[in-house]
């Protein structure tokens, strides 16, 4: 029996133990190819079938259609902060960025690098404590696009509705809550994602664009840093991240096994109201960072009462096998990040932990 710790950790994040387990089984020989798939080329069908696979899993999944492009980039979310101004920010043209968070923030100054650039809401001065209501983004007319962060990973806070943009295109990172619920994916001009929350290891961004928005996109880029590029070459313009889509792929089909977004929003529902449930059962010693309208279903953010009380909590959860729960080191205290591949076993194990913990302090 392998042991398995319950894993925490905000991203590279836990992966489903039955995906590991194909991983495993799959590496040496690949699907009777004689070979790993690490080890195969990214043109040879083995991999284009992995690769329109995957496509088809997460237009599937995310209720898009074929007016969408389905891209697998490398680099990471925070290129993408670059890439989506580079592309679609016209001459003389503003991009609008709603500041609600580490890495909403650092997309907007990735903007910044790169054009004009309008903060239609922040909660800096608020610590990002919480997400606008949607009549408080405020943009000039015209702007290329708005963009937001739809769950804000080291913050705890998340958009529970999106605003109505109209003609305005509608950019989102989703790193940390991408199909973890059901949403209208096809509000979105374009939207992001790192794989290494929701859907698979570091390495593999999966970047969704609407044809439509990519009509519009710059001319004369380099080709490497322009969607149109990837998008005309089903991301094989060069050696795309093989292996993690190809465990994106897994990911998805265990998504499905799990009833898709509507299954997995049930599971993460009744997750992230056991950890609010115990936080808010004893709000003198388990401190919500966050404001209750803009929690978030993915990242728990708490404080207790001392430091020191929060680093015996961190350290005596670890010796029960629950690790990767200290808070991001901007903002301290505790975090638990309950991505999809968190079970709600685990969590209830934690929750059972925590009235221990408070009983005993
Ligand atoms: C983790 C994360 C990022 C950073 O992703 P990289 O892949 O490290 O560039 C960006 N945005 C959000 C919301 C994240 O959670």
């Amino acid at each position: 029996m392998v042991r398995r710790n319950v894993n925490f950790n905000p991203g590279p994040a836990a992966l489903p133990f039955e995906v590991l387990k194909v991983v495993q089984e799959e590496l040496l020989d690949y699907q009777g190819s004689g070979m790993s798939i690490l080890e195969s080329s990214h043109r040879a069908r083995e991999f284009e079938t992995i690769n329109d696979q995957t496509i088809m899993l997460v237009r599937e999944l995310l209720g898009l259609g074929t007016d969408y492009h389905v891209l697998f980039l490398g680099g990471g979310a925070s290129t993408q902060f670059a890439m989506v101004p580079m592309n679609f920010v016209g001459d003389g043209q503003v991009a609008a960025y709603v500041d609600t968070g580490e890495f909403a923030s650092k997309a907007m100054k990735e903007g910044r690098n790169v054009c004009d650039v309008h903060v239609a809401f922040s909660s800096k001065d608020e610590k990002y404590r919480r997400i606008p209501q949607m009549s408080e983004i405020k943009y000039p007319v015209d702007p290329a696009y708005l963009h937001i962060c739809s769950n804000n990973t080291i913050e705890g806070t998340q958009f529970h509705e999106f605003p109505a943009t109209s003609n305005v295109p509608l950019v989102a990172d989703m790193s940390s809550d991408i199909a973890s619920r059901r949403l209208d994916y096809g509000k979105f001009s374009l939207f992001y994602a790192g794989a290494q929350k929701n859907l698979g290891p570091a390495g593999v961004t999966l970047v969704v664009i609407h044809e439509d928005f990519l009509a519009t996109a710059r001319k004369g880029l380099p080709n490497i840093f322009s969607y149109r590029t990837h998008a005309d070459n089903k991301s094989l313009y060069n050696t795309p991240p093989v292996f993690g889509i190809y465990i994106m792929k897994l990911v998805l089909e265990w998504l499905k096994n799990k009833g898709g977004l509507a299954g997995i929003e049930m599971i993460n529902e009744a997750k992230k109201d056991l950890l609010y449930g115990a936080i808010d059962a004893a709000p003198d010693f388990y401190i919500g960072t966050a404001e209750k309208a803009g929690r978030s279903w993915m990242n728990v953010t708490m404080r207790l009462p001392t430091e020191e009380l929060e680093s015996n909590f961190i350290a005596d959860a670890g010796k029960e096998g629950l690790r990767g729960i200290k808070g991001h080191r901007s903002v301290g205290g505790v975090r638990f990040s309950i991505y999809n591949a968190v079970s709600l076993e685990d969590v209830q194990k934690t929750v059972d932990f925590m009235e221990r913990f408070r009983k005993s302090a």
